[in-house]
């Protein structure tokens, strides 16, 4: 192979000037030739694209995690599919600017290590130190939902705005925040934990272990359960009919449907768990002054128009005066590329700045 390198002879001296990098390797010399690879580590699947410098993808692999299976296993899965797209995309392993991965947490992000991840069992996880090694160029992780809203502020429904909310109800409900470009982080780990904001005193036990978070009551499990109670109960015949009262077939599609069929029972649960969620960001608008609020995941892409509706009359109600006219509410435009594109667009704001 022939793979440029700082001391190619046959390159103009201006072109061979390199940069050292965390994982101490000479880049490309020209930095248009370098590639980003965004990695989207979820507990169900792993997304890895390898994008262009204009953020075009070259290539793209999809795999289940496989979690339980361990992390050892779990991460030879990661390192193939990387291996995998490099070849299949005949990119030399040299141009490959740096590895961006959005991981689930809590995570240790000075270290690029997962403490845990619940979702996958694993723990202590060095992912930074591993794939720096085996790549041999930088690699950083960030949170998945924070590299979701990155994906979002770069290329989506916030480009441009200088305080970036995202905020994904799905089986939790994610929260991450771009803040004049950067993504908005504490010491070691990620924040922005909207799902655990407590919203019900005493409330039901959260995943989290604490009660009363806002996931309790206006994430799609806490609503697939009051919609298969309502099911039960015979007040959503067509959601019955087609799904049944198991909480696992109770998915985002299936409750769209339910309502385009007639369940209004299951309309009221959604609007009022919208109207829930939207009572939570008014103090996180109260608080942070964001000008862009990014409304994305299953639930979002299935009933868009309800989200909006509800949650912005929310905000409306409870957002303090000042505030009312101060931000968008949009939804998200990139779907499942937005982790992917986010983490190796933060990748190289990492390397290049
Ligand atoms: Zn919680």
């Amino acid at each position: 192979m022939n793979q440029p390198s700082a001391g190619d002879a046959e390159r103009p001296p201006e072109a061979t000037a390199s940069i050292s990098t965390s994982a101490d390797r000479k880049l490309p010399v020209d930095p248009t030739e370098r590639v980003w690879l965004g990695f989207d580590l979820g507990g169900t699947k792993m997304n890895a694209v390898l994008f262009d410098r204009k953020f075009e993808a070259l290539a793209r692999r999809k795999k289940k995690t496989r979690g339980a299976e361990g992390a050892a296993a779990g991460i030879e899965r990661i390192r193939s599919s990387i291996e995998k797209l490099l070849e299949e995309s005949k990119v030399e392993p040299n141009r490959l600017g740096g590895i961006g991965v959005g991981c689930p947490g809590p995570l240790d992000l000075n270290e690029g290590v997962i403490l845990a991840a619940p979702n996958l069992g694993w723990r202590d996880v060095p992912l930074k130190k591993i794939l720096e090694k085996e790549f041999g160029c930088p690699v950083w992780i960030c949170n998945d939902v924070d590299a979701g809203v990155y994906g979002e502020y770069r290329f989506g429904a916030a480009v441009g705005a200088r305080t970036a909310l995202g905020v994904f109800p799905g089986t939790g409900i994610g929260g991450g925040m771009v803040y004049e470009g950067k993504i908005f982080r504490g010491k070691k780990s990620s924040c922005m934990e909207i799902g655990h904001i407590p919203v019900v005193a005493d409330g039901a036990v959260c995943g989290c272990g604490r009660r009363g978070c806002l996931e309790t009551v206006a994430s799609r499990l806490a609503l697939s359960a009051e919609i298969a109670k309502a099911a039960y109960r015979g007040q959503a015949p067509y959601l019955l009919r087609v799904a049944g009262t198991d909480l696992a077939n109770i998915r985002s599609g299936t409750i769209k449907e339910s309502i385009d069929g007639g369940d209004e029972v299951v309309e009221g649960i959604m609007k009022d768990g919208a109207k829930l969620l939207g009572m939570a960001l008014a103090g996180t608008v109260n608080l942070l002054a964001p000008d862009v609020i990014v409304l994305g995941g299953g639930l979002v892409e299935a009933l868009p128009k309800l989200y909006l509706d509800e949650v912005g009359k929310s905000l409306s109600k409870h957002v303090m005066p000042s505030y009312e006219k101060t931000f968008e509410l949009k939804t998200a435009k990139l779907g499942d590329d937005a982790g992917t594109m986010g983490a190796a667009a933060w990748a190289r704001y990492c390397v290049e700045g």
